[in-house]
This record gives structure tokens, sequence and C-alpha cells, in this order.
């Protein structure tokens, strides 16, 4: 991009955690040894730091969180009040990023994204990049039901003209004016995935291979999946509405064909039309229209939800080394 280099960065890594116990102390290994090496050369400043948002988790957490955070100069831990969800997690731990952080990357604490790809999304930043997207090569670790179920959410999202890079999860490097321009959008239903491509500047890719969860299991169940996937289609498009609308006339339209055929045989003479034809319309019908409505309700809901303009978060601590609260 530009001839010059942009300066080493103070960077943030958010992890944002919910129930890792268990990946926990790796994780914190595994991202302390990265910043210590990336400061080791003059990639980012020494005082970049780890934060740690604990999403209401209900295990031990938090206690390793601070642990870590006395122990560390370079971690901090940020403690929401209850369980708001991965990407509420992750627009507290974005937010709570002080003013002086250059530029910031977002990981799950799996570590299931490989993070020597930061270096590289550091190296992109560098370059003059504001936007650096981590790009899974493979899901071959995923199963075949997420691999396929994800292939077609990316495939009916494109359809629909939602921009968004496939195969690219939470894991992306953002320069401060990038956040500060995601953080202008509101939204309590926040698809973040959606939104970023919005914010516009440059942005580029860096592909990785993902690996298998460390330990523990997938926080991301079929129901949240579902969920994540109805409110990326609802908050980002209102082409389902559209498609409703096109679907009635298309009905109507046949319809109005199957009419002047009944008038044709009963002119013709030789028309007597079953009952099976009226049952099976009528239930056709019944289906597509409840179908309809419930498409229109989820988007009622998220108007209902939205002019309520309810916190998407509670803080109740952010914690650094000289474990003074704020
Ligand atoms: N997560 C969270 N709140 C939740 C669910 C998940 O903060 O309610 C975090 C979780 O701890 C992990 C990240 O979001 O760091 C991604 O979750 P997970 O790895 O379970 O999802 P998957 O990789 O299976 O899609
Ligand atoms: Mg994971």
């Amino acid at each position: 991009m530009s001839e010059q280099l942009r300066p080493a960065p103070r960077l943030a890594i958010v992890v944002p955690c919910y129930n890792e116990e268990e990946v926990f102390p790796y994780c914190l290994l595994e991202l302390k040894k990265l910043l210590g090496g990336m400061v080791e050369d003059g990639l980012i400043r020494p005082d970049s730091f780890l934060l740690f948002v604990n999403d209401g988790s209900r295990d031990t957490t938090w206690e390793q969180i601070t642990e870590a955070v006395l122990g560390n100069t370079c971690v901090q831990g940020l403690k929401l009040s209850r369980n708001e969800g991965h990407q509420s997690a992750l627009i507290a731990g974005l937010t709570a990023v002080d003013g002086s952080v250059e530029a910031v990357v977002s990981i799950d604490a799996d570590l299931q994204d490989d993070i020597n790809a930061v270096r590289h999304m550091v190296e992109a930043y560098r370059a003059g990049y504001d936007v650096v997207y981590g790009v899974r090569e493979n899901r071959q670790t995923d199963t075949w039901f997420k691999r396929t179920s994800a292939e077609w959410f990316y495939r009916v999202m494109t359809s629909m003209g939602i921009r968004q890079v496939s195969n690219h999860a939470d894991f992306r490097l953002l320069s401060r004016r990038a956040l500060d321009a995601l953080l202008r959008y509101s939204e309590s239903n926040a698809y973040i995935r959606g939104l970023v491509p919005m914010v516009g500047f440059a942005s580029t890719e860096v592909r990785y291979a993902r690996a298998v969860r460390l330990a523990g299991e997938s926080k991301y169940p079929l129901r949240k999946m579902v969920a994540l996937a109805m409110d990326g289609i609802t908050s980002m498009t209102i082409v389902p509405l559209r498609l409703i609308a096109a679907m009635g006339f298309c009905i109507c339209v046949l319809a109005l064909i199957i009419a002047f055929y009944v008038v044709v045989m009963k002119l013709t003479g030789n028309a007597v039309l079953g009952w099976p034809s009226i049952v099976l319309s009528i239930f056709f019908m019944g289906g597509v229209q409840m179908l309809s409505l419930g498409i229109i309700g989820e988007y009622i809901g998220k108007i209902y939800l939205e002019t309520k303009k309810r916190p998407r978060f509670h803080v109740e601590s952010l914690i650094q080394n000289d474990m003074s609260e704020k």
C-alpha cells in the first residue's frame, strides 16, 4: 500500500471467554508468547496488551483471569455482569480498550484460529491496511454439518446482497479509525461480520488453517448458530420481505392461470375438478402465509427490540495489573 510503513502500534488482543476454564491457561500462555515475540521483533509497542472479556462464565474463568492480571502487566480483564453472547462480549471488549490503542485484534479463546496469523495481520496494518480479515483456508476440522450449513449460509447471504467475507469468523485486526467507525453502529443486534465490511477503509485478508478446539466444547450449540444466522440475515437486509411480496405475486398469477384453465374446461364440458386440488391449495396457501408472517414477525420483533435502545452489556469491572478498578 503506502511506501512508508506505519509505526509499530500499541496493540490490544481482545478475547471473549465464556466457560473457558479448560483452555484458558494454554490460551494465556500462547498469547503472551506471541505478544512478547512481536514486541521483541519491534512489530508492536511494548505497552501492547491482552484483554480477556469474561462473558458471565459460570466456571472459574474469571478467577483465572484475575490471577493472570495480577501476575502480568500485559494482561487486562473485563467482567460483564452476565452472559450476553459472543457478539456483545466482543463489542464490550472493543469498547473497553483505551483510546491510545492503535490496533485491535479479536480472537476466540479456544485458539482454533492460528495465532501466528496475528503477525501477518500487524504487518498488513503497518503496510497501511485498516481492516485485516483472518480467513480459514479449510474447514476440515469442523463437522460435516457445520461446514455444509456455513456454506449454505454464506450463499444465501451473498444472494441477498450482503457483503461478507466467506470463511471469516471474528478473527480480525481493526485499526483505530476502523474500530471507531464500527462502534458507531449502535444497533443492539450487532452482527459484527456484516458490519465490518460496511465500515470501508482499505482491507485485506490473511489466510490460515483452522485447528480443532483445544479443550472443552463449542459454546455455539445449534440453537445459538441458528440465532446468529437469523440475526445475520434480518439485521443486514430486508430482501426476505421483498421475497414474500414476490412470492405472493407469483401465487396470484398462478391462481389466475388455474382459474382460466377451470373456465376453459367448464366451457369445453369435461371439467370435474375434485376436492384434493382444493384441499392442497388451502394447505399450501396456509403454509406460505404462516411462513411469511413468521418472517415479517421476525423483523417486527427486531424493530421492537431496537426501539428500546437497551444497552448491549453492563461492565462489572475492568482490571489491570495494579488492580485499580475502573
Ligand atoms: N463466547 C462468548 N459468549 C458466549 C458464547 C461464546 O464469549 O455466549 C466465546 C467463547 O468463549 C469463544 C468464542 O466466543 O472464545 C467462540 O465460541 P466457540 O469457540 O465455542 O464457537 P465455535 O468456534 O464453536 O463456533
Ligand atoms: Mg471455537
